[in-house]
C-alpha cells in the first residue's frame, strides 16, 4: 500500500485507513510486511504513533497534542517500542486467523496482559444528564490517565480486544496482493472483498492479470 509521504502535513492524513477497523489499520503501519526485502516501518517515532491513534479517532487532537509537548523523549521511545510490540503479537494472532490456524500462546498471552492493562487505566465516570434528574450516565473514561505516555497503546488495545471478542473476526481478510498483504474487515454484501483498496491493489492485480493474458 502507499501512503502519502509526508506524515508532518496537518490537512494531509497520513495514514491510508481503509482496513475499516483501527485495529487492522494498526497492523497495516508495517507496511510490506511479508516483503522479501523486508517491511516498513510507518510508526517511525512517538509522533507517528499520535498521529496514527489520532487520525483513527482513539485519541482526540488536543489530546494529541498535549501528549507530544509533555511525554519525555525517553518515555517516548518505550511507549512506541511498547505499541511496537504490541501491533506484532496482534498481527500474528490476525494472520494466524486469516490462515485458519491457532495463535501461537506467548502472543495471546501479551494481547491479554495489554487488555488488561488498558481496562486498568480507565475512570468510571457518572455524569448527571443535562436535566439533572434520572438517568444518570455511566462510561468509562481515560480520565486522569489520558496525560500518560501509554494512551495511545490502551486505546490500541480497548479497540483490538472488541475486534478479537466479536463476530467480525470471521469477516477479517488479508489483501489478495502477495505484496501487500494489508488486514481489513470484509463488510461487502457477499464477503467477497479482496483488496485493501480497490483503487490501489485491486487495479494494480487487474492490470498484472491484462498484461499476462497479453503476453499469451
Ligand atoms: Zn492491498
Amino acid at each position: 500500500m502507499v501512503m502519502t509521504a509526508d506524515p508532518e502535513a496537518a490537512t494531509t492524513p497520513a495514514f491510508n485507513l481503509c482496513g475499516g477497523h483501527p485495529a487492522l489499520d494498526f497492523v497495516n503501519t508495517l507496511d510490506d510486511r511479508f516483503a522479501a526485502d523486508g517491511p516498513v516501518e510507518r510508526l517511525g517515532d512517538y509522533g507517528d504513533l499520535l498521529r496514527f491513534a489520532a487520525q483513527s479517532q482513539l485519541v482526540d487532537a488536543r489530546q494529541a497534542a498535549a501528549l507530544a509537548r509533555s511525554v519525555s523523549p525517553a518515555g517516548a521511545v518505550r511507549a512506541l517500542r511498547a505499541a511496537r510490540e504490541f501491533r506484532e503479537a496482534l498481527a500474528a494472532v490476525l494472520y494466524a486467523g486469516v490462515a485458519g490456524r491457532p495463535p501461537a500462546s506467548a502472543d495471546v498471552l501479551l494481547l491479554e496482559r495489554r487488555f488488561q492493562d488498558a481496562s486498568r487505566h480507565r475512570e468510571l465516570c457518572w455524569q448527571r444528564t443535562v436535566a439533572n434528574t434520572r438517568p444518570v450516565l455511566v462510561s468509562w473514561q481515560w480520565g486522569r490517565f489520558a496525560r500518560q505516555a501509554d494512551l495511545p497503546l490502551w486505546t490500541l488495545a480497548q479497540s483490538a480486544s472488541e475486534l478479537v471478542l466479536s463476530q467480525a473476526m470471521e469477516r477479517v481478510r488479508a489483501c489478495g496482493a502477495a505484496t501487500c498483504r494489508w488486514l481489513f474487515l470484509d463488510t461487502s454484501k457477499n464477503h467477497t472483498r479482496r483488496w485493501c483498496d480497490m483503487k490501489v491493489c485491486g487495479n494494480r492485480m487487474k492490470a498484472r492479470r491484462f498484461q499476462a493474458r497479453q503476453a499469451q
